[in-house]
């Protein structure tokens, strides 16, 4: 069986069945979403206090990675921390990622050196008639290019851009994001054939990494699935996808010898080496 990590999943409240996973990744990030948002047919995301029992009921499989509230300030991270956190998650801001304002939440990250996975690109309905103070839907807060800004101020932060920043993948590319050494790209999200053709096309490409050595691109690529966790039903189909996901991946990669050995870094490796790094396992 191959060795799997998801960079990018997310808990339904009162999950159920969550032990069917634990022999098919070795590693689970969990990451927070306003428990305001509505999944269309589904409940609710799940709250703080739901990822942080997951988590500690299975110790080493699951990660709990908190959802930033942009309208409170830094003190949440501390809070966070000390709750059993590892990790940030950014979605639909009101503002910029990069915006000013936001800075001091960065500092404080960095202080303790937690890795942030950040929503880049479209989000799902579009409108501002369904934001909510905590949730905007404005996808131009969510380009790639606010990632550059910021992982270059904090270099001692490790960022991830998610979804490779669909539909502004130029935007990361263009801006030789994977010079930054800790600029991170998870491959979820809908936009499957644009992101497989993006990473054929790319993972060549030389890369520095978080270690200040000279790497590829593909030491760069997070396996994720965006997926919600916490349903039985749900479980073997995102399994099923997950797979169909990486032999894909596979299957391309095989006509690259640039990159045909670094397909176990983009399943699990490099996520490992992300939560090494920051010293989390
Ligand atoms: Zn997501």
């Amino acid at each position: 069986m191959r060795k799997m990590i998801s960079a990018h999943s997310h808990l339904l409240t009162k999950p159920e069945n969550l032990e069917f996973f634990a022999d098919k990744f070795s590693q689970i990030w969990l990451l927070g979403l306003p428990t305001s948002l509505k999944i269309p047919g589904y409940s609710r995301p799940a709250g703080e206090e739901e990822i942080l029992a997951v988590a500690k009921q299975f110790p080493g499989l699951y990660f709990p990675f908190k959802w930033i509230d942009y309208r409170l300030g830094p003190d949440q991270v501390d809070r966070a921390v000390e709750q059993g956190f590892i990790g940030f998650k950014g979605i639909a801001p009101w503002r910029s990622y990069d915006d000013e304002s936001y800075l001091p939440i960065y500092e404080r990250l960095a202080k303790y050196h937690c890795p942030m996975v950040f929503h880049t690109g479209y989000v799902a309905t579009p409108s501002y008639a369904n934001c909510s103070p905590d949730f905007c839907y404005q996808a131009g807060n969510m380009r790639p290019a606010s990632l550059y800004t910021l992982a270059r101020y904090f270099p001692e932060i490790t960022f991830v851009a998610a979804h490779f920043g669909v539909p502004w993948e130029h935007e990361l590319l263009d801006l030789e994001i994977r010079l930054l050494p800790n600029l991170y790209i998870d491959l979820s999200g809908g936009h499957v054939n644009e992101i497989l053709k993006i990473v054929e096309e790319n993972a060549h490409r030389e890369a520095i990494l978080s270690d200040g050595t000279t790497g590829i691109f593909a030491d760069k690529f997070l396996l994720g699935l965006d997926a919600y966790f916490g349903h039985a039903q749900l479980h073997r189909e995102v399994y099923e996808y997950c797979c169909e996901f990486a032999e894909e991946l596979e299957k391309r990669a095989a006509k690259n010898p640039v990159w045909k050995d670094h397909i176990s870094g983009i399943l699990a490796g490099n996520a490992e080496r992300i939560m090494k790094e920051n010293q989390l396992l």
